[in-house]
């Protein structure tokens, strides 16, 4: 057994969205959350660090990144030399632990030996779920110079590229293939996008893709192996697509309308709405992106709160991704607060502790503390429920890290 630790007089917010509760001890042994004490809890030989009224709580997750996605431009992208690709994605990923997220879910590009590197500890990084390879119809992939069409364009230079599939036999080749490559979720692009580079792909955000039975049999596809589909989708059509054929959760959706978020309602639909991306395209990255990527970014910018409020007026179940893509990744804590103009702040903290715990089907583990979790835990430097805008600043506020039981940050001492 692992040496004990407890962590005393902590201001705690557990993540299942009741009121915080002060001078709360919680015990660590194993990896595990053994015990979540109103008393001061005296173990002999174990590690004691006294918090003295900080803020504890779950280990963020994020639904929706892209740690690989270092440059904005494709072609810029794919021409960083392999192993700087690996080391500044490895960077990107020890920083995402010390803003204190110790769960990433991405949204598709990195490969299976970053979590391998991972949980073998020769890195250190968050909990990855990987899609791997997402599924895109042919016309939507980045084509470069030197590819031909039908030639989809590496995502990286690894060597990662999209599943160019047509019709539901080929969707159902392309998500096995991601699956084989060590998807834990497949990623279907089921509308238009913003920052698409194809020549080829004239696809707008509100332009839907995917038919209903390609989409199925992704479902189908992904079921079989126990896992499910993410859909990038923005608009009611590409969404109601979605829902129709069985999908897990809507990502971004920023132009959906009130019927279709009463039906993602119904039908207990996940929502991962992406705000900071757009915000950090259209102010920090604007320098970035070409014309076109921005007079599409204009077309969705202003409609994704507006969104958020449709879904949150239903009832729909709300995650948090942050979808940053290129430079300024380490932004990705605004999500807290941009979505605080709708949600409480204790609401956008749930979202992006348990309800995407649930959403990556890993709630009995993840995003709460309570006994026999995971022991995957943050120490902030103040209140977040006064201020969430704490969590943009993750570098400096988030004092301590606990990823599986292990100390990953502590600045306290
Ligand atoms: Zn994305």
């Amino acid at each position: 057994m692992n040496k004990m630790l407890v962590l005393n007089n902590a201001f705690l917010i557990d993540g299942k969205g009741g009121d915080p509760q002060p001078g709360v001890s919680v015990v660590v042994a194993d990896g595990i959350i053994k015990e979540v004490s109103h008393k001061e809890v005296r173990i002999d030989g174990a590690r004691k660090i006294d918090l003295q009224g900080a803020c504890l709580m779950p280990g963020l997750i994020d639904a929706h990144v892209h740690p690989g996605a270092l440059d904005l431009n494709l072609e810029d992208q794919i021409n960083i030399p392999p192993t700087v690709f690996v080391h500044k994605t490895t960077r990107n990923l020890e920083n995402d632990l010390k803003l204190g997220f110790t769960t990433l879910r991405d949204g598709c590009t990195l490969d299976g030996g970053f979590r391998t590197a991972i949980e073998q500890g020769y890195i250190k990084g968050p909990r990855l779920y990987l899609a791997t390879s997402q599924i895109v119809q042919s016309g939507a992939e980045s084509y470069g110079p030197g590819y031909k069409l039908r030639d989809p364009m590496p995502q990286n230079s690894l060597g990662m590229i999209p599943q160019v599939c047509d019709g539901p036999d080929e969707v159902r080749r392309g998500a096995r293939r991601a699956l084989g490559l060590g998807a834990d979720q497949i990623k279907i692009f089921a509308s238009g996008e913003v920052v698409s580079q194809s020549k080829e792909d004239r696809a707008t955000p509100d332009q839907w893709k995917f038919t209903v039975p390609e989409i199925a049999a992704a479902v189908e596809t992904a079921e079989a192996a126990g896992t499910y589909v993410m859909a990038h989708a923005y608009g009611a059509t590409a969404i109601q697509n979605c829902i129709h054929a069985g999908v897990r959760s809507i990502e971004h959706g920023n132009l959906m309308n009130p019927e279709t978020a009463a039906l993602m309602a119904e039908k207990r639909v996940f929502y991962v709405p992406t705000l900071t991306c757009y915000q950090v395209l259209a102010k920090e990255s604007r320098g970035y992106m070409t014309s076109y990527m921005i007079e599409k970014l204009e077309t969705v910018l202003d409609k994704g709160l507006e969104a958020l409020e449709m879904a949150y007026r239903a009832g729909v179940k709300i995650c948090s991704g942050s979808d940053i893509v290129g430079p300024n990744q380490e932004l990705k804590g605004r999500e807290l607060a941009l979505k605080a103009e709708v949600m409480t702040p204790m609401e956008a903290i749930v979202s992006a502790t348990r309800t995407n715990a649930e959403l990556i089907n890993m709630a009995d583990k993840l995003g709460t503390v309570e006994p026999d979790k995971l022991a995957d835990i943050i120490v902030v430097d103040s209140n977040p429920l006064e201020d969430l805008s704490l969590f943009e600043k993750g570098f400096e506020s988030v004092i301590m890290v606990l990823k599986n039981g292990q100390i990953m940050k502590n600045t306290l001492s």
